[in-house]
């Protein structure tokens, strides 16, 4: 199963993959959750991306491909994958048909999370991700038990400094513009399936695994 999972910013892709990871046991590939684990490393790939995380712009597309092509080399992917979060260009998208292509690799299905724009502010702003595990939360759509603290491991939540609204506004404007085409691009390869993200949780993973089974 070798799965991309698209959708804005903020439309639920880490939250969902969280249980494909339960449901398929393949690895999460994350390039926001690799590129703010080199921020924290103090890398100097982590220094290059964090300028341009921080306005809400693309990291360019030569780091990108490059850390997503020696991520999906690894033995762990062989067996199938959960992309999130890249291609978010149609080079990226071209690039990622290239390294599938040396790796004898394919695409199972590109789902994408539909949630309107109305909605997207607010689930970012209000999303809050434990600083040990990663597991996500909302303030008002998903709580933890414990205010401010995660129920998987007790460890302290943290925001996001890219989830604010006026970094939103612009990772907004730069999914319509660069990553929105990759929809009709998917469709015309006769992958694409839409899932509609505004429904709850457990309801969008339930679509999820049905088109994914079916
Ligand atoms: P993405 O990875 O696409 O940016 P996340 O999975 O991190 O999105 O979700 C963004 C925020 O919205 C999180 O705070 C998450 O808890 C919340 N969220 C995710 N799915 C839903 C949903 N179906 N309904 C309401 N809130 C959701
Ligand atoms: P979200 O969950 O809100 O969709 P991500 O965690 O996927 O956000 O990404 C956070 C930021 O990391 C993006 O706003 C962008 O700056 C950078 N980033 C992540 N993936 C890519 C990518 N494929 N290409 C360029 N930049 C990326
Ligand atoms: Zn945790």
């Amino acid at each position: 199963m070798h799965i991309l999972l698209m959708g804005p910013p903020g439309a639920g892709k880490g939250t969902q993959a969280a249980e494909l990871v339960k449901a398929f046991q393949i690895p999460h590939i994350s390039t926001g959750d690799m590129f703010r684990a080199a921020i924290k490393e103090g890398t100097e790939m982590g220094k290059q991306a964090k300028s341009y995380i921080d306005k809400g712009q693309l990291v360019p597309d030569e780091v990108t491909i490059g850390i997503v092509r020696d991520r999906l080399g690894q033995d762990d992917c062989k067996k199938g994958f959960i992309l999130d979060g890249f291609p978010r260009t149609v080079e990226q998208a071209d690039a990622l048909t290239g390294i599938l292509k040396d790796l004898g690799l394919s695409l199972t299905r590109v789902l994408n999370i539909n949630v309107p724009a109305s909605d997207l502010i607010e689930r970012a702003v209000g999303r809050r991700i434990c600083k040990k595990c990663g597991a996500t939360y909302h303030t008002k759509f998903n709580p933890p038990k414990k205010e401010g603290i995660c129920d998987e491991c007790g460890s302290e939540l943290f925001q996001r400094a890219d989830d604010n609204a006026e970094t939103m506004k612009n990772r907004l404007s730069v999914y319509e513009a660069s990553t929105k085409p990759l929809i009709d691009y998917y469709k015309k390869a006769g992958l694409y399936t839409e899932v509609d993200g505004r429904q709850a949780i457990d309801k969008v993973t339930a679509d999820l695994i049905k088109v994914l089974q079916g």
